[in-house]
């Protein structure tokens, strides 16, 4: 029997109402698709490094006369503000950019060894499969194709159901920039069959996944059945801790970002506040007119800050977390149609509570009270996720003791950035395996092989 196949139909999560339809691919489809990728991954790894560097420079610089309509897309298909949409199809040109200056830098050792030398390759696997969620369709995939192709893989990449239009919009793009048929291509559909097919196709020797802990744990599963090398971007429940010391003006005028940007649908929201006993008060009064003031609305304009939701279900889950809990304050959003939610800061009891404990990933943010070093590490540090947080203090010493202390992928000290596409990113925990981005990921799209050559007669 046929699995997959039919239409999705596209919402545009601003209005409510369905703008498009695109084809799922059936089973059949899917393994087309990674047959054409196994077949193109010869003549990709023959590319000479220069070449290879060269198309994804093209392909760079194609995206980036592309950059207005990329934008424009996934505001309509994903509901992100205008200015986050550029940001995001501007960081796949860097991605790809930065990547493209390492085909000619992937070498290997040479390793002293007796009676001959030895030398070492990075080889590329074969074909990767990519699977991105649907909260940053640009970005995530890029993160995932880019090294890929420039360590010599062909790559099948399969969209979020709801957000797959910015993607095989760069597959067009990549082929007008020259890559060979087969390199590069979007399998829209459902997870449970192109997803599915990536993970159990032998011909797929590596997943990038990014999408929550469960389909991660379960992706482990099946790549373990073939021993198939995974890299996993999964959920998370940062802390954003802030100190008695801190610059409280700033902690409190950067917070809402830090959780509300993308509507909280972002694996790295800072969405536990943990604010000293002694600025506990001052804090949330800081921190009620930066809720106030963050402009939801249409995200076409060029003045929104946040956007809706991605769907009406996301929005009634995220809503279901202020069931019986204590708003301490919202913001506002647009009445009417479109999946909208208000920034919502939440006073929690004890770390026990559902909204302190769980990935929310819409605009709602908790505040809990602690009282000093000690308290803030453990209370940072119970929870089953690690992948980012900030400390907001003006100790050094005591800031690179949390660093370190704090059980997290990526760490922010007064600052909550930490996603740059040339430092590592990744999460610790149940929050992935792996790092993507900065100087490293291309290896982990490579095997290392070990060559002897006699040189005695
Ligand atoms: P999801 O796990 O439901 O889906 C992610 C992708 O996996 C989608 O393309 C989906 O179709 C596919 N999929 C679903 N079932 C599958 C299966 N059985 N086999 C193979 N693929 C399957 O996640 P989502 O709801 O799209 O995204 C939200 C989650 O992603 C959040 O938990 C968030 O924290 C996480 N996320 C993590 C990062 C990171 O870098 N750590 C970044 C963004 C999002």
């Amino acid at each position: 029997m046929t699995r997959g196949g039919g239409v999705t139909v596209l919402v545009d999560p601003a209005r409510g109402v369905g703008f498009r339809e695109v084809a799922a691919a059936s089973l059949e489809d899917v393994d087309a698709a990674i047959s054409r990728a196994g077949a193109a991954f010869a003549g990709w790894r023959q590319v000479g490094a220069g070449d290879r560097a060269r198309l994804l420079r093209r392909f760079a610089a194609v995206v980036d006369a592309h950059l207005d309509e990329l934008a424009v897309l996934e505001v309509r298909n994903s509901g992100h503000t205008v200015g986050n949409a550029r940001w995001e199809a501007g960081n796949v040109r860097d991605v790809l950019d930065y990547y493209a200056g390492a085909p000619e830098r992937l070498s290997g050792r040479q390793i002293p060894v007796p009676g001959g030398l030895d030398v070492t390759f990075h080889e590329p696997l074969g074909v990767v499969g990519v699977i991105v969620p649907w909260n940053f369709p640009m970005p995530i995939a890029a993160w995932g194709f880019a090294p890929a192709l420039a360590a010599g893989n062909t790559v099948v990449l399969k969209p979020a159901e709801l957000t797959p239009l910015t993607a095989l919009r760069l597959a067009e793009l990549a082929r007008e920039a020259g890559l060979p048929d087969g390199v590069f291509t979007v399998v829209p559909g459902e997870g449970s069959v192109v997803g599915e097919r990536f993970v159990t196709h032998p011909a797929v020797r590596k997943i990038c996944f990014t999408g929550s802990t469960e389909v991660g744990t379960r992706i482990m599963a099946g790549c373990a059945a073939q021993v198939k090398r995974l890299t996993l971007e999964l959920g998370g429940k940062s802390a954003n801790i802030v100190f008695a010391d801190a610059d409280l003006e700033r902690a409190a005028a950067t917070a809402p970002g830090a959780v509300f940007d993308n509507a909280g649908q972002d694996c790295c929201a800072r969405s536990r506040i943990l604010v000293q006993r002694s600025v506990y008060d001052r804090f949330l009064e800081l921190l009620e007119p930066a809720v106030r003031a963050v402009r939801v609305e249409d995200p076409s304009r060029d003045t929104a800050e946040m956007g809706p939701l991605i769907s009406a279900a996301q929005r009634d889950r995220v809503a279901g977390y202020l069931d019986g809990a204590k708003i301490a304050f919202t913001g506002s959003c647009p009445d009417g149609p479109g999946f909208w939610h208000a920034p919502t800061v939440l006073l929690a009891d004890s770390p026990a509570d559902r909204h302190w404990r769980e990935e929310i990933f819409g605009p709602v943010v908790s505040v809990l009270p602690f009282d000093d070093e000690a308290d803030a590490i453990r209370l940072a540090n119970d929870t089953e996720y690690g992948l980012s947080g900030s400390i907001w203090t003006r100790d050094v010493g005591r800031a690179l003791r949390l660093a370190r202390a704090v059980d997290t992928g990526n760490l922010s000290v007064n600052s909550h950035s930490s996603v740059r596409y040339w430092t590592p990113f990744g999460g610790m925990k149940r929050s992935g395996l792996g790092r993507e981005l900065g100087p490293d990921a291309l290896l982990s799209f490579t095997d290392v092989k070990n060559v002897f050559i006699a040189t005695e007669e």
